[in-house]
């Protein structure tokens, strides 16, 4: 058994977990005695072919690590592994939230809401580290007017009961026009069948230079049998070359038929996908303004 702590490992928590605390189950790297030769380093009197003799080797474990609220990006944790004397460091990594942004102890949230909603007044739901809560936004909240959760923070320090505040920041924003969502439709189809037609060319480049190379026909030139050989539907007229030439032009010409079959079918495909995506985007992107 060595005195060292082996290597730390990487702990990500969420939010949550940094906030409340509780149970995590690490897997690390952690050196103990050998599996085979119990820590002798023999078996069966020779060297133990598993550990070279040295009677220890490194395994996987898990253990079972209890978290005090208040833990915050770096800090470290002493995972309890089974071997190691004094176990096994963790350092904290905060995970990003979707929705929630850390601002000392405080929490951050952004909530887009239509303009009329700020006019008039309303309740909403925020989804916070404690669960879903009800707002009140008064008759008259100006646009980036924020309002404080008082307690629904971040504990300010490592063992701490005392948390820090969420702050909810109201953003007016405002659906897009019909018109512009039509017109990024429109343009979005047009992109899209100048795609698809493309495609299709593309295609009937392949089928064609595929159509070709099948029906060449190809013939060994004899002092009885004249040959005639036909690529890619035209006829070549007579020939004096040699069955395996001919097959080496007939597969020449259908490659050189199918680079721009390649090509076409290739712009194509990326075309109709933008076009897709550009159906789509008016909702996503364009669609959402501010309302200034
Ligand atoms: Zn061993």
């Amino acid at each position: 058994m060595t005195g060292d702590r082996n290597g730390a490992v990487d702990l990500p928590l969420d939010l949550e977990a940094l906030a409340f605390g509780g149970e995590r189950t690490v897997r690390v790297d952690a050196s103990g005695p050998c599996v085979n030769c119990e820590g002798s380093g023999l078996d069966e009197g020779e060297t133990c072919a598993f550990c070279d003799g040295g009677g220890s080797m490194v395994t996987e474990r898990e253990a079972t690590v209890r978290l005090e609220p208040g833990l915050a990006d770096g800090d470290t944790v002493t995972v309890p592994v089974e071997g190691p004397e004094g176990g096994v460091l963790a350092i904290v990594r905060e995970r990003r939230d979707p929705t929630l942004t850390r601002d000392g102890s405080d929490l951050r949230t952004v909530i887009d809401v239509e303009p009329e909603t700020l006019e008039r007044g309303d309740v909403l739901d925020v989804d916070t580290l404690d669960g879903e809560v009800e707002l009140r936004v008064p008759q008259g909240t100006p646009d980036g007017a924020e309002l404080r959760l008082i307690g629904l923070g971040l504990p300010v320090s490592r063992g701490s009961d005392e948390r820090g505040d969420l702050l909810v920041e109201f953003r007016a924003i405002r659906p897009a026009a019909p018109e512009t969502v039509r017109a990024a439709r429109e343009r979005g189809s047009a992109t899209l069948w100048a795609g698809v037609l493309l495609l299709v060319v593309g295609l009937a480049f392949l089928a064609s230079a595929i159509g070709a190379r099948v029906s060449a026909d190809i013939c060994e030139p004899s002092a009885t049998i004249r040959c005639v050989v036909v690529v890619d539907g035209v006829s070549r007229g007579e020939t004096r070359l040699s069955a395996d030439e001919q097959r080496a032009r007939a597969n020449g010409a259908m490659v050189l038929t199918m680079i721009p079959g390649v090509v076409f079918a290739g712009i194509g495909v990326h075309l109709a996908a933008k076009g897709m995506r550009q159906r789509g985007e008016h909702r996503a992107e364009e669609g959402q303004r501010r309302a200034d």
